[in-house]
């Protein structure tokens, strides 16, 4: 059976990040032949996996081709193009795109690359559906984030206040005639963290399918994008993870073909200061960690959307969450929460479809 786990992701720190730099160009993790049945119209196809370290995490592709040589090829295409959307949107690099945009001064238009300007107006229709809780701008706070994380401070009340009249969607203005973008106040800084993973899925994928290697799954840890389904079958499967970190336990199996989906959380990213749990997944409104422990899991037509609406629900919560997700097209949630006298689940009414037609359903969407 094909399984996949949609597992967090790690964003690894500078020490790992730089190893990770290094590009060992492409581990094969394995090579299985398949020996299944081939369809008269299609050449009998063998299963690959290859991974490959980018963006603060490993990217992995499954796929199935003829042979060997058109396995490769493909794959080591879509790394490459990974690669280059890692250089255009990454934080932890100076020098990319990203950071480079964020030095110039407020107010002044900077035309970008189609890929940078494509993946900001995708950021910027999530913020919009969701009022602000999805924001690339709240870089200031992540900043903070990361240093409260090394020192296991909180960021001061004076600090927050300092960052905060530089966050804001509204303050990022994109043109899309000129394909320029104009940061309006000083001191922005931008984070893509919450959806370039799921960007990159996608375009690896693309860059598969004009290979003609269609039936393949790209995975970025938590963000997956998937293609055509393996032969003979309906669709990948994928494991939804517990909200528990140590147990590797999955709660719910879906099968998908021609979809992306992306699950967020603390469970792998957090720090705990004075007894509280924060999450990496910043509210906007108040610029500290999500406190409450909940995990969204969000399938859709791309990787992109799933990856960004993952964050977002995370920062919504569960009921503002799923009216989101039912403002998003073909999207469905699938929503853990957890306290301390119990563990909830929350589906969205499309979430429904996913589940396997065999199970009964104990979880209900919200009212
Ligand atoms: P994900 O792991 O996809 O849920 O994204 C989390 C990452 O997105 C964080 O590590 C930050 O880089 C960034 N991020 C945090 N809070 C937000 C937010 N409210 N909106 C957009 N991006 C965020
Ligand atoms: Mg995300």
């Amino acid at each position: 059976m094909e399984f996949w786990s949609a597992r967090r992701m790690q964003f690894c720190d500078t020490d790992c990040k730089s190893a990770l730099r290094r590009r060992i160009c492409l581990v094969i993790l394995s090579l299985v032949l398949w020996a299944g049945f081939s369809r008269a119209s299609e050449p009998a196809l063998q299963r690959f996996q290859f991974t490959h370290p980018a963006m603060g995490t490993l990217f992995s592709i499954t796929c199935y081709a003829e042979n060997t040589n058109q396995a490769y090829a493909a794959t080591t295409l879509a790394f490459k193009r990974i690669d280059v959307l890692e250089d255009i949107m990454s934080d932890y690099q100076a020098d990319s795109e990203l950071m480079l945009l964020c030095e110039k001064p407020p107010g002044q238009p900077v035309p970008v690359s189609a890929d940078l300007f494509v993946v900001l107006q995708r950021a910027q229709k999530v913020s919009e559906i969701s009022g602000g809780a999805f924001d690339v701008t709240v870089g200031p706070y992540v900043r903070l984030w990361r240093f409260a994380r090394k020192k296991k401070v909180l960021p001061m009340e004076t600090e927050l206040r300092a960052a905060a009249p530089a966050v804001g969607f509204r303050k990022l203005r994109l043109d899309k005639q000129a394909r320029t973008v104009t940061l309006l106040v000083p001191n922005m800084r931008l984070d893509l963290g919450g959806i370039a993973k799921g960007f990159a899925a996608d375009e690896a994928l693309e860059v598969l399918k004009g290979r003609g290697v269609n039936r393949a799954l790209v995975a970025a840890s938590g963000d997956i994008a998937i293609g055509e389904p393996p032969p003979g079958k309906k669709g990948w499967t994928v494991g939804i993870s517990s909200i528990d970190a140590h147990d590797n336990e999955t709660t719910t199996n879906v099968m998908l073909a021609n979809a992306g989906i992306s699950t967020s959380g603390d469970t792998e990213q957090f720090i705990e200061i004075g007894g509280r749990r924060y999450s990496h997944i910043i509210d906007p409104t108040t610029g500290l960690g999500l406190t409450n422990r909940i995990q969204a899991t969000v399938i859709a037509r791309d990787a992109t959307t799933t990856d960004a609406m993952a964050t977002t629900v995370c920062v919504l919560g569960p009921k503002r969450g799923i009216a989101a997700i039912e403002k998003t097209p073909h999207a469905a949630a699938l929503i853990l929460t957890k306290d301390d006298v119990r563990h909830e689940t929350l589906i969205s009414p499309r979430f429904r479809q996913f589940l396997p037609k065999t199970t009964e359903t104990p979880i209900q969407p919200e009212p």
